[in-house]
């Protein structure tokens, strides 16, 4: 069991945090991590939303067989328990990765299973997925991922290609630097509509009225990553019928192929760094680091084929947006809140700064960058940081308060040499 996976009732004391009860009113989908529409469409690269503990077999004590009964409804789940509170609610991981949050009052019985139901194949894993979706999807996997379609085959294995290289690059980083991450044990799931109008209709229960205003996000109650074939809509619409198959060259020969390769690896990133053990789904790490992650992968490279090639390019966007935006002061908040992420009026700059300080921080606190990683790999779900902790566990690992490597950071920053890629 990993250390973010509180769980047995007989162990108390492995859990880091006694919650009295789990929130209520979120299983709709909170936290989701959302591209913007509007900036793409702007043609800036843009965004939006993470642990480092490959999590070792599972025990089988933590899995589960929980009667429900709510609104009438009865409800038999298996599952993994993720986290159960003091007042008797669960938090169960089910087997198509699914989170659900059980209360106690709906909870007529539960029982210990010997083990864990097992995982579906990825084939069975991708059928489940299309019965929930309207009709006409298909199914493409690849080594990490199971992506349910319907648009173009073509595009579908063009965004899958785009995945298994970021999750190559991705796993490779952060062992490389010491993290223990893991490649996730199950397939990440992608769906991707042909049309933005199926999309919506589909996002619409995650995102509420955001929907208007994102072209992708990842959804940290269902895991999975959702969005359209961007190459046939709106201001990357090339003029050809609807429908026309591209391949990876045509798709990169769009005018705004960047934020296109942007969105998709953004999205992709945050959906591995809470599957290998970077971030634990519902924790609480901070956004500036979940996208100051996201941000430091996402930056294209036209040149290669697939459209991206690896880490460690300045992302021009990001240091414009800094340089332009940022306000001496502003860093300590960044640091011991989300405020800034949650405004729409605030969120781009925020962005911008969560990248400058990441790209920061890696480029010369490299190691105690990565300590600061481990700790919040450790964060378990539904743990309430407050500023003050979020401050201390900063100071903790770089030995200085944010307002104190302000300086530091803008003349960084102020150096970058950008190179259009
Ligand atoms: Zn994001």
């Amino acid at each position: 069991m990993s250390a973010n996976v509180p769980a047995a009732n007989d162990e108390p004391d492995r859990l880091p945090r006694r919650l009295h009860g789990l929130p209520r009113g979120v299983e709709r989908g909170p936290a989701v991590s959302v591209m913007p529409r509007r900036r793409l469409l702007l043609a800036g690269a843009t965004w939006c939303a993470m642990r480092a503990v490959a999590e070792e077999p599972v025990e089988a004590r933590s899995a589960l067989r929980v009667t429900t009964r709510a609104g009438g409804v009865t409800r038999v789940l298996d599952g993994r328990m993720i986290v159960e509170a003091a007042d008797g609610g669960l938090l169960l991981e089910l087997a198509d990765q699914r989170y659900e949050i059980l209360q106690p009052d709906e909870i007529v019985s539960r029982e210990r299973l010997g083990s864990l139901p097992l995982a579906p194949t990825p084939k069975d894993l991708g059928q489940r997925i299309q019965a929930e979706l309207p009709p006409g999807f298909e199914t493409h996997v690849t080594r990490h991922y199971v992506v349910c379609f319907d648009t173009s085959r073509d595009y579908a294995r063009w965004a899958a290609s785009l995945f298994e290289r970021l999750a190559e690059a991705f796993l490779n980083y952060w062992s490389r630097a010491g993290l223990e991450v893991a490649a996730p044990r199950e397939p990440l799931i992608v769906v991707i509509f042909a049309e933005r109008e199926g999309y919506e209709r589909y996002a619409a229960r995650d995102l509420g009225a955001a929907v208007d205003r994102v072209v992708g996000y990842y959804n940290l109650m269902s895991n999975r990553v959702a969005t359209y074939d961007l190459t046939g809509s709106e201001s990357l619409r090339s003029g050809s019928a609807g429908g026309a198959r591209r391949g990876p060259a045509e798709i990169l020969a769009l005018p705004d192929a960047a934020p296109l390769v942007s969105t998709l690896v953004h999205e992709a990133t945050h959906q591995m760094a809470f599957n290998c053990g970077l971030h634990a789904r519902l924790a609480p790490v901070p956004v500036w680091v979940s996208e100051g992650v996201a941000t430091f992968f996402e930056t294209p490279d036209l040149r290669s084929r697939s459209g991206w090639r690896g880490i460690g390019t300045v992302n021009r966007h990001r240091l414009e947006r800094f340089r332009r935006t940022y306000r001496p002061g502003e860093l300590e908040a960044l640091v011991g809140t989300d405020d800034r992420f949650r405004d729409p009026a605030t969120a781009p700059d925020a962005y911008a700064a969560a990248w400058a300080l990441t790209w920061f921080l890696i480029s010369t606190k490299h190691d105690p960058f990565v300590r600061y990683l481990g700790a919040m790999a450790g964060k378990t779900p539904f743990a309430a940081d407050t500023p003050a902790q979020r401050l201390e566990d900063f100071a903790a690992a770089f030995a200085a308060a944010p307002a104190d490597l302000e300086p530091a950071l803008e003349r960084h920053m102020a150096r970058l040499e950008t190179r259009t890629p």
